[in-house]
């Protein structure tokens, strides 16, 4: 007898272990795979989150998170996008959000809509619960338009999932389609999640936020890119006062809290200058733009640490059996899409490696 619950069955991880299994046979490889800022957490905020063990912070904390981190996660957005946030709870990152908001909303038959290149977790989230993962076509530009989303509704549509600036694209949803975004959501009732995770990583336009414009709106973000803190596990939500609460309930028996030290470490985090380090990633940004655009097809990320290529002849598989053949570490398009074919290259890396992995990629262009 397998003791294997049948929702397990439902969860489909192939594609990233068919990837890891093919670049776990090399030693010493390129890696240009990495969902994570090259950069360490901030001296200060390590300073902090040392003090703060040595105070002894090491307890539980409230299962809604510290109120002084969460009033400073509501003045974030009020300072960067004019509009506090309403019932902020502070998550296990914005995986522990995500998986909260999503088993609070989501009944067996409901639809969550998202784009398709889409974050990995959306997909296998929404099925796990019994929901339709409906994935969103936005090839050849990966922008995410309302009238695509209108397109795809259903009667049994329920939540819509964005993410911009986006992995694994490094597209943005500029503002005006955003608004419009908005006007479908509330035309057809829908649920937004907003996974922001990135809007500090924005290298063009100043970033836009869908909260503030229309009232079923959970916003996710967290620590793990812009503060580096991956490890850490602290994100925030924030949304109607009904949804978070029984976001709430279920954090108390499943998380039961972010960790205590990274909480209050997390409050001289969003207190950080990073321009610098956008101003670091722009270049990078730049220079993995540059070496790949006259040899693919491919779109210029706006945010993020991503960009995302055709592959020669549409096989993102076969480009990445390639790679790695070439000691070099990429991820194919379908762990992401319905589609496979594209590639995606993290320049979350040092520019060396970038120019070094990117040259073994141009010479596959075939
Ligand atoms: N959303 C997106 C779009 C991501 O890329 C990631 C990390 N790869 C997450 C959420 C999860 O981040 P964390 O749980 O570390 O906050």
């Amino acid at each position: 007898m397998s003791f294997i619950a049948d929702r397990m069955g439902r969860i489909d991880a192939s594609g990233i272990r068919k990837a890891f299994a093919l670049a776990a046979k090399l030693s010493d490889p390129i890696n240009l795979s990495i969902g994570q800022p090259d950069y360490d957490v901030d001296d200060a905020v390590k300073a902090e989150a040392q003090r703060q063990i040595v105070a002894g912070q090491n307890s539980y904390t409230q299962t809604w998170g510290i109120a002084p981190l969460r009033e400073a996660c509501s003045d974030y957005y009020e300072e960067n996008y004019g509009t506090k946030l309403e019932n902020v709870m502070i998550t296990s990152g914005v995986s522990g959000g995500l998986f909260l908001a999503l088993m609070a909303t989501v009944n067996p038959g409901d639809e969550v809509l998202f784009a398709d290149p889409y974050f990995v977790m959306y997909k296998h989230l929404a099925t796990l619960l019994g929901g339709e993962a409906r994935p969103i076509d936005t090839y050849p530009d990966f922008k995410l338009t309302a009238e695509a989303v209108e397109s795809a509704i259903t009667e049994n549509s329920k939540v819509l999932i964005l993410n911009s600036p986006s992995n694994p694209t490094g597209v943005s949803i500029d503002t005006d389609e955003l608004a419009r975004i908005a006007a479908v959501a509330k035309k057809h009732d829908l649920l937004v999640i907003t996974d922001e995770i990135y809007e500090k990583l924005s290298y063009d336009a100043s970033p836009s936020t869908i909260v503030g414009q229309y009232d079923n709106v959970i916003l996710l973000n967290g620590f793990s890119k812009m503060a580096a803190m991956t490890g850490w596990r602290v994100g925030f939500a924030a949304g109607p006062e009904v949804i978070i609460q029984h976001m709430n309930t279920l954090q108390q028996y499943t998380f039961v809290c972010a960790p205590s030290f990274a909480q209050h470490a997390a409050i001289t985090a969003l207190k950080l200058d990073h321009s610098s380090k956008v101003d670091a990633y722009r270049e990078k940004r730049d220079l993995a733009y540059s070496l790949l655009k006259d040899a693919f097809k491919v779109v210029r990320p706006d945010g993020a640490f991503y960009i995302f290529p055709e592959a020669p002849g549409g096989d993102g598989e076969a480009l990445v059996k390639k790679a790695i053949d070439h000691n070099l570490i990429i991820i194919p398009g379908n762990v992401f899409s319905e589609r496979n074919t594209h590639v995606r290259v993290s320049f979350a890396a040092p520019n060396d490696t970038i120019r070094e992995g990117l040259e073994i990629l141009r010479g596959l262009a075939g």
